[in-house]
C-alpha cells in the first residue's frame, strides 16, 4: 500500500513513465537535467520501468540513482546505466566497542593511522598478497579468497562473512575473462585491499537505534552506543577495464542493429547478443571482486582494530551490499533483469532473496550520509515491491567537486566535523583542503533523502549512526 503520495509522483515522459520517490522540496531540486536524462533513457527498447530515489541526481549517461528494469525474455544490458564503479557497495562490521572506548581523540587519530597503513587508496606494493589468486577472485568471489582472511570474530566455518552478504560469488562464463589484456590484471592485483579515491571510505560510527525497530535491530546484533565500521569501496580498476573493453563492442553492437536514443552517450545492448552476453559475464566477475576487495578491507580494519584497542576487540560482518549492477531477479514469480545505478535493494522480511540468516527479519540495507553527517540502516517492508525493492545508496551528491570547492570554506568545513571538541569527527588528511570536495555540504541532507524513503514506504530505519572517525581515499 502507498503510504503517502506526497513521496512519490510519476511524470509523463514523451519517451514514457518516470516514477520518482521522493518529497517536494528534493524533488523541485533535482532540476530538469535528470528528466531530460530520464527521456533518453526511456527510449532504450522494452524498458518497463524506471524511476528515481530522492538521492538522485546527474551522472553520465543515466542519473545516479536510477532502477531501470526490462523482462529477462527481451531485455537489454546497459553499460552506462550500471556506471562506471562496478559493484561499487557497502559493507558493515559490528564490533564489541562502545563509543565510550574511542571517547579520547587520540586513540581515534591512532586508530586511523593504523587503518590508513593497512589500505593504502592506490596501490599496494607488487607482491602483497601473494597468496591470492585474482583469477580465483574473479571466478569465485569471497569464495576464492584463503580462509585466514576472516574478519570476523570466529573460525573461518562460523565465520558471518561468507553468509550475511548480498552475494558472495556471481557464476558466469569464465571465457570472457580472456578478454582481459594481462597487464590489466597484474594491476587489478595490486589493488585488493585498496579503497580507491573520491567518496570511498572507511568510517568508524556509533549506533543510535531507532525505536519503533529495535527489535530488529537486536535481532541484528545492534544496541545503543556501539562502534560500527561501514565501507564503501568497489571493483576499482577492473570495473574500467570492463568498461573499456565492452564499451567499444556495445556501441558497435548498437550500430550494427540500428539502435540508439538521444544521448550518444548511453550505451546498451540485447541480453542475447555477443557484446551483451560478455558484458554481463565481465561485469559478474567485477561483482566478485568487489565484494572481495570489501572483505579485505573489513579484514584490515579488524588487524587495526586490534593492534589499537588490544586482541579483545573483535567484528564481525553484519551485510555487505551493492549498489552499481545488474542482475537478474524474480519479481512476483516473474523473471526481470533489473539495474541499479546508485540504488540499494532492500528487501522485507520473508522475501526468498534475502540470505538465510535474515529471511525473519529482511536484509540491513546500509545506507551512508556523510563524513559530517549521520549515517543509516534500514530494512525493507512489503510496500517496497512498488519500486522493485530499491531504495536510496546514501544522501546523493548536491554539487559537484568544484562548486563545493568554492563554495565552503575549510573552516566551516571542520565545524562540520566539529574539528577541536570532544566529538570531532577524526579524518586521515591532515590538511582538510584535500577533501573539502568531500564535505557534508557537499551532499543533499541526509535526513530528508530518508524521510522520502520511509514516507513512499519503501522501508524503514533500524538505526541511525554518528560518525566517530573516517579514512577517505
Ligand atoms: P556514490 O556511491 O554515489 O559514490 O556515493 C554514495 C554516498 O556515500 C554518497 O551519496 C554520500 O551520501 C555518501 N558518502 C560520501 N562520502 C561519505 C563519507 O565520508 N562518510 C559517509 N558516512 N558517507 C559518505
Ligand atoms: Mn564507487
Ligand atoms: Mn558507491
Amino acid at each position: 500500500m502507498i503510504q503517502n503520495e506526497s513521496y512519490y509522483r510519476r511524470i509523463d515522459l514523451p519517451a514514457g513513465d518516470l516514477h520518482v520517490y521522493a518529497g517536494d522540496a528534493l524533488f523541485r531540486a533535482m532540476g530538469a537535467k535528470p528528466l531530460e536524462m530520464a527521456n533518453n533513457n526511456l527510449q532504450i527498447p522494452n524498458i518497463r520501468y524506471m524511476s528515481y530515489t530522492p538521492d538522485a541526481h546527474v551522472g553520465v549517461g543515466t542519473c545516479i540513482g536510477t532502477t531501470a528494469v526490462w523482462k529477462a525474455d527481451e531485455g537489454f544490458v546497459s553499460p552506462t546505466i550500471v556506471g562506471s564503479d562496478i559493484g561499487c557497495g557497502m559493507r558493515v562490521h559490528l564490533t564489541n566497542l562502545d563509543a565510550d572506548d574511542l571517547k579520547d581523540v587520540k586513540l581515534r587519530r591512532k586508530l586511523v593511522k593504523a587503518i590508513e597503513k593497512r589500505i593504502p587508496t592506490e596501490n599496494h606494493a607488487r607482491g602483497h598478497f601473494s597468496d591470492i589468486r585474482l583469477e580465483d577472485v574473479l571466478i569465485k568471489g569471497l569464495h576464492g579468497l584463503p580462509g585466514k582472511y576472516v574478519p570476523d570474530a570466529y573460525t573461518p566455518r562460523r565465520a558471518t562473512s561468507l553468509t550475511h552478504v548480498e552475494h558472495a560469488r556471481f557464476r558466469y562464463d569464465e571465457n570472457a575473462l580472456n578478454r582481459i589484456p594481462e597487464h590489466l590484471w597484474h594491476r587489478a592485483h595490486r589493488q585488493l585491499c585498496t579503497l580507491g579515491g573520491g567518496n570511498h571510505f572507511v568510517e568508524l560510527q556509533a549506533v543510535t537505534l531507532d525505536e519503533a525497530n529495535r527489535d530488529i535491530g537486536e535481532r541484528w546484533g545492534l544496541r545503543d552506543g556501539q562502534v560500527i565500521v561501514m565501507i564503501h569501496s568497489g571493483s576499482r580498476s577492473w570495473g574500467g577495464a570492463v568498461n573499456q573493453h565492452c564499451g567499444s563492442e556495445v556501441v558497435k553492437t548498437m550500430r550494427k542493429l540500428g539502435l540508439g536514443t538521444a544521448d550518444p552517450k548511453l550505451a546498451f545492448a540485447p541480453l542475447d547478443s555477443e557484446a551483451g552476453a560478455t558484458y554481463v559475464n565481465l561485469m559478474y566477475a567485477a561483482l566478485n571482486f568487489a565484494v572481495a576487495n570489501r572483505h579485505l578491507l573489513a579484514f584490515a580494519v579488524r588487524d587495526a582494530l586490534r593492534e589499537t584497542l588490544g586482541p579483545q576487540a573483535e567484528t564481525r560482518t553484519l551485510y555487505d551490499l551493492m549498489h552499481n549492477y545488474a542482475l537478474e531477479e524474480s519479481h512476483n514469480d516473474e523473471p526481470l533483469f533489473v539495474h541499479r545505478k546508485g540504488a540499494t535493494r532492500s528487501l522485507p522480511p520473508g522475501h526468498p532473496d534475502n540470505p538465510e540468516p535474515y529471511m525473519e527479519t529482511g536484509h540491513p540495507a546500509l545506507i551512508p550520509g556523510s563524513m559530517g553527517t549521520s549515517s543509516y540502516l534500514m530494512v525493507g517492508v512489503q510496500s517496497g515491491a512498488r519500486n522493485y525493492h530499491s531504495i536510496c545508496h546514501g544522501a546523493g551528491r548536491v554539487r559537484s567537486r568544484n562548486a563545493t570547492k568554492q563554495l565552503v570554506t575549510v573552516d566551516e568545513f571542520a565545524a562540520s566535523l566539529r574539528v577541536g571538541q570532544e566529538d570531532e569527527v577524526v579524518v586521515n588528511h591532515r590538511a582538510l583542503e584535500a577533501i573539502i570536495d568531500e564535505s557534508p555540504q557537499a551532499y543533499k541532507d541526509v535526513d530528508q533523502i530518508i524521510e522520502s524513503v520511509t514516507g513512499a514506504g519503501l522501508a524503514a530505519v533500524v538505526a541511525k549512526c554518528r560518525p566517530l572517525a573516517t579514512v577517505k581515499g
